[in-house]
């Protein structure tokens, strides 16, 4: 078994024999994974939230460590099932067990892109000149193809060239909302994640 304790090293494997010896041995590390478990967010606020990676929309409890302490960035430590959830009842399958992987990504995409017409390069945009292009977009496009009468002269106050989609963790609020702008603009066609 090799433990580097100055560098902190204690593989998978080492893990995994360790516990086969304390295994035959008669001892138990339940204590001592229960003891990990709790080092590791004894310090952390909690943060309630859903699984983004599936409609079944698992309720997980983030660990973030720093977020109360000035000057610190805060830093998001651990990712569980919320044991209190009816869907999930603290379980998580292996893709939603790897969320902090997905939070804590230094490729994770953070902000806009934009890739102009033609061109082959993503150019990094704000926030405001994103939604100042998609509003354009959405307004030119309802502009020249609402329809107000079918082919039969009947009213229909309909606009087929734009869909919306929601995903699984929408909030009732967020898809009320949706619903409403939907309407408003005429848009037929609106599907949601948690129907895939
Ligand atoms: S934990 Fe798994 S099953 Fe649950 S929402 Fe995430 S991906 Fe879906």
């Amino acid at each position: 078994m090799k433990f580097n304790s100055a560098a902190g090293s204690f593989s998978r494997r080492d893990f995994v024999r360790a516990a086969a010896l304390a295994t035959a041995y008669g001892f138990s590390l339940e204590p001592a994974r229960a003891a990990v478990r709790e080092l590791k967010i004894s310090r952390t606020t909690q943060t309630h939230s859903v699984c983004p990676y599936c409609a079944v929309g698992c309720s997980v409890i983030i660990h973030t460590l720093g977020d109360k302490a000035r000057n610190i960035q805060p830093t998001v430590v651990h990712i569980e099932g919320d044991p209190e959830s009816p869907v999930n009842r603290g379980t998580l399958c292996s893709k939603g067990i790897s969320l902090k992987e997905f939070v804590v990504n230094e490729r994770r995409l953070t902000r806009p892109l934009y890739r102009a017409p033609g061109a082959s390069e993503w150019t990094a945009i704000s926030w405001d000149e994103a939604f100042e292009k998609m509003a354009r977009r959405m307004k030119d496009t309802r502009d020249r193809t609402f329809e107000e009468k079918d082919s039969q002269g009947r009213t229909v106050n309909r606009l087929t060239s734009v869909a919306l989609i929601g995903g699984c963790t929408d909030t009732n609020e967020i898809n009320y909302l949706l619903g409403k702008f939907r309407f408003a603009l005429g848009i037929l066609s609106y599907e949601n994640q948690s129907r895939l």
